[in-house]
């Protein structure tokens, strides 16, 4: 089927299925506002649909989508910080409760970063740099396990740069407040899709522990 008509059928599917299921749950939605209380960054890895591998309603998450799900650190200049402005929303207009960053297994982004072409040419304009974001993750990773194939080296660099992300997050003085006060509390996930399972961030064992 044409990839494009393909997604006109899904809504029509959707709206004479899900939609006329949920129509109240919708409705609400409109009347009243959204009012998700988890805000979640994710790749835009289109195996890895948050709402899918979740199974979420609507109205139950505000997402961001980008790619490597990286959040950048708090800055005063620039005008067009995407993934920011999503965050400020999320914190101060909604005041979601919690904030994860869903990191996963086989991600374009962060291997990109260990597949360096051969002739040494570099035609990404945009990728590299936002990737440098978690340079610090990929430096540490190939100073620490010199030897370990791309495979591995990428598993735990994605799960460092979950990390990372979750320190840029206490960069953003709305969030550094709300975290100290107790109003937001912040999560690191880990999705495997070939394996489908979740693992979970625990700062005190400081590793991804599997969900069972
Ligand atoms: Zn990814």
């Amino acid at each position: 089927m044409d990839p494009i008509a393909k997604l006109t059928a899904g809504f029509k599917q959707f709206r004479g299925g899900r939609f006329e299921e949920q129509r109240g749950t919708y409705e609400t939605l409109v009347d009243e506002g959204q009012r998700p209380k988890v805000a979640l960054i994710a790749c835009s890895d289109s195996r890895v649909d948050p709402t899918v591998v979740l199974q979420t309603d609507p109205g139950d998450l505000f997402i961001v989508r980008n790619v490597a799900n990286l959040v950048p650190p708090y800055e005063e200049g620039g005008e067009f910080h995407g993934t920011s402005a999503a965050l400020e929303f999320a914190v101060q207009n909604l005041e979601v409760d919690h904030l994860i960053v869903l990191g996963h297994a086989h991600c374009g982004g962060i291997r990109s970063m260990f597949e360096e072409r051969e002739d040494g040419a570099d035609d990404s304009q945009f990728v590299v740099p936002w990737m440098s974001l978690v340079r610090s993750a990929y430096l540490r990773v190939q100073g620490t396990m010199p030897d370990a194939s791309i495979e591995e080296k990428a598993r735990v660099c994605e799960q460092s740069a979950v990390l990372v992300s979750l320190e840029n997050l206490m960069t953003f003085p709305p969030i550094r407040d709300r975290v100290s006060d107790g109003r937001l509390r912040l999560h690191g996930w880990y999705i495997d899709i070939r394996s489908c399972g979740l693992h979970i961030y625990d700062p005190v064992q400081q590793h991804f522990e599997a969900v069972g």
